[in-house]
C-alpha cells in the first residue's frame, strides 16, 4: 500500500496560504505527494493540463482514473464555502477507461447453477489498469450478436470502473470470418439449450444436469423444502463432487459406507443424516412440491397446488387451465408447472422418488376457520415464530398470507424492526397485531372447534 498525501488538515507554528504551498511543505517534510501538480491561471490552461495528464497516463507507474481542479488560495476557498455535499472550490475530472486492442481466440461456454449458459471471451493477454487480463464475460447470445463477434476478430477491451474487463467492440474481422453461434446443447449434459419466454439467456432445463445438480439438491434439502437436517451446502457439494449424488432421487439411495467417505463424517453424523433423509419421506406433499424447485413456484404456491389436487399424480395430470383456476395462480405459474412435468427428466425423478417411498399424497389437516377469507401480512422479526412459521399458521387457520399490505389486508402481524409495511398498514387503517395477539386469536379459534 502506498499513498500520495494531498492535504494538510491542521498545522501549528506555520501559516499556509495556498494548496501549492501546502504540497511543497508536505514534500519538504519527506511525505510522498503527487509527482505532478501545476498552478494554472484560467480554464483554458486547466483543460490543457488535464489533456496533458491524460496523455501521460499510460507512462505512469501507478493507476490513475482522474484529475482534480482546486482553487489554490485558501482565503478564496473560505469565501466559496461548500454545498451540503461538496466543496465549491474543487471539481474532479474522470478519464474514460483505458481501451486496448487484442485478438479473440475462443469463446468458452459455462453453465451456471440456474442452468444459464454463460459465454466468456478468451483473448490474447493485455495489460489494463494495473493487471493482465485475458478473459471477459460476453453475458449472452444477444450481446455476442450485437458485437457481431467472430473467432479471430481484433477486439477492443477495457475495464469497466477500472475493475471488470469487458469487450466493447470489434475493429476488424479476419477474411472468411463466421459469426459466432452459441451451442445448441448444454456443454455440461448435452441436453438441448432453450430460450424461456423472451429471455436473452440460453438455458439448460434438464433437471439432472450435473452443473445444476448441486443447486437443486441444496434447494431440495432446505428447511422450507424437504427439511433434511444436516444436508447443507458443504455436504451437498461433497456428495456431488464425489459423484455420489446426481439428482435429488440419489439421496434416497445413499448408504452409511458412502457417507463415511465424506469429510468430518463419523458413524454418528452419518446415521443422523440417513435418519433425516428417511424422515423426509413422510413429508407432506406441499414440501415435495416446493422441493422440486419449479420456476415461479414458491412455498405458498406449492402448498396451494398440493391442497387443491391432493396428490402428485393429480397435479401431473392437470392441464394448464385447471391449475390456473386455483385462487392466487397466474398463467405463468400454471405454465411453469405443466412445463416442469412435461420434461423427460421429471418423469424419471418422480418415479425414482416414488420407488424410494417418498410420500406423494396431501395429508390434509382440518383447517381452522378463524382467519377464513382473511388476508394477513407478517412483517418485522417476531419473538418466537419465524416468518414462514407464522404464515403457515395463517394458512392452517383458513387465512391467506400475503407479502404486501393493501386495503384488502385484514391484519398486519408486526414484530420488531417492522418497516414500510407497518407504516403502510397504519396509513390505510389496517389493524396491527403483536405476535402475542396473533397467537391468542388462533388459540381462541382452536378452543371453539
Ligand atoms: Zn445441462
Amino acid at each position: 500500500m502506498s499513498i500520495f498525501v494531498f492535504n494538510v488538515q491542521q498545522v501549528r507554528g506555520r501559516e499556509l496560504t495556498s494548496h501549492a504551498e501546502s504540497l511543497d511543505y508536505l514534500k519538504s517534510l519527506g511525505l510522498p505527494v503527487s509527482p505532478r501538480y501545476h498552478i494554472v491561471h484560467d480554464i483554458e490552461d486547466a483543460i490543457a493540463e488535464i489533456e496533458q495528464i491524460g496523455q501521460n497516463r499510460a507512462a505512469l507507474d501507478f493507476d490513475m482514473d482522474g484529475a482534480v481542479i482546486k482553487v489554490n488560495n485558501f482565503a478564496q476557498r473560505e469565501l466559496l464555502g461548500s454545498t451540503n455535499k461538496f466543496p465549491r472550490w474543487a471539481i474532479a475530472f474522470k478519464y474514460p477507461p483505458e481501451v486496448k486492442e487484442t485478438t479473440l481466440r475462443s469463446i468458452e461456454v459455462g453453465v451456471g447453477r440456474t442452468g444459464v449458459l454463460t459465454p466468456t471471451a478468451c483473448f490474447d493477454p493485455v495489460f489494463l489498469a494495473g493487471t493482465t487480463v485475458s478473459r471477459a464475460t460476453l453475458h449472452n447470445e444477444d450481446f455476442i450478436r450485437q458485437l457481431g463477434l467472430c473467432i479471430g476478430d481484433t477486439i477492443q477491451v477495457r475495464k469497466a470502473g477500472d475493475i471488470i474487463p469487458e469487450v466493447i467492440g470489434v475493429t476488424r474481422h479476419e477474411p472468411d470470418a463466421q459469426p459466432y453461434q452459441m451451442p445448441e446443447f448444454c456443454p455440461s449434459c448435452g441436453a438441448p439449450a432453450v430460450h424461456l419466454e423472451d429471455e436473452a439467456a440460453l438455458r439448460c432445463v434438464n433437471p439432472e444436469c450435473p452443473a445444476q445438480a448441486l443447486r437443486n439438491i441444496i434447494h431440495f434439502a432446505s428447511r422450507d423444502a424437504m427439511d433434511i437436517d444436516g444436508l447443507g451446502t458443504m455436504v451437498a457439494t461433497q456428495l456431488v463432487d464425489k459423484g455420489l449424488v446426481h439428482s435429488a432421487a440419489d439421496l434416497y439411495d445413499l448408504t452409511i459406507e458412502q457417507l463415511l467417505t465424506l469429510e468430518k463424517f463419523k458413524e454418528k453424523s452419518a446415521n443422523n443424516l440417513l435418519q433425516a433423509i428417511e424422515a423426509s419421506k413422510q413429508n407432506n406433499l406441499d414440501k415435495l412440491m416446493f422441493a422440486f424447485g419449479i420456476r415461479n413456484i414458491g412455498d405458498k404456491a406449492a402448498a396451494l397446488l398440493a391442497e387443491h389436487f391432493g396428490s402428485l399424480q393429480a397435479i401431473r395430470e392437470a392441464t394448464e387451465e385447471q391449475i390456473g383456476e386455483i385462487d392466487g395462480f397466474g398463467g405463468v405459474m400454471a405454465q411453469s408447472v405443466t412445463e416442469f412435468f412435461a420434461k423427460d427428466g421429471t418423469t424419471d425423478l418422480v418415479h425414482r422418488l416414488a420407488d424410494a417411498g417418498v410420500n406423494m399424497q396431501w395429508k390434509g389437516e382440518p383447517k381452522g376457520d378463524k382467519l377464513a377469507g382473511k388476508t394477513l401480512v407478517v412483517t418485522g422479526t417476531l419473538e418466537t415464530l419465524s416468518r414462514s412459521e407464522a404464515e403457515a399458521l395463517i394458512v392452517k387457520n383458513g387465512g391467506k398470507a400475503s407479502g404486501s399490505v393493501s386495503k384488502k389486508t385484514a391484519y398486519v402481524v408486526a414484530g420488531a424492526a417492522a418497516g414500510s409495511k407497518l407504516t403502510k398498514a397504519q396509513a390505510l387503517g389496517v389493524p396491527v397485531l403483536t405476535e402475542v395477539e396473533f397467537l391468542a386469536m388462533i388459540a381462541e379459534d382452536k378452543s371453539q372447534q
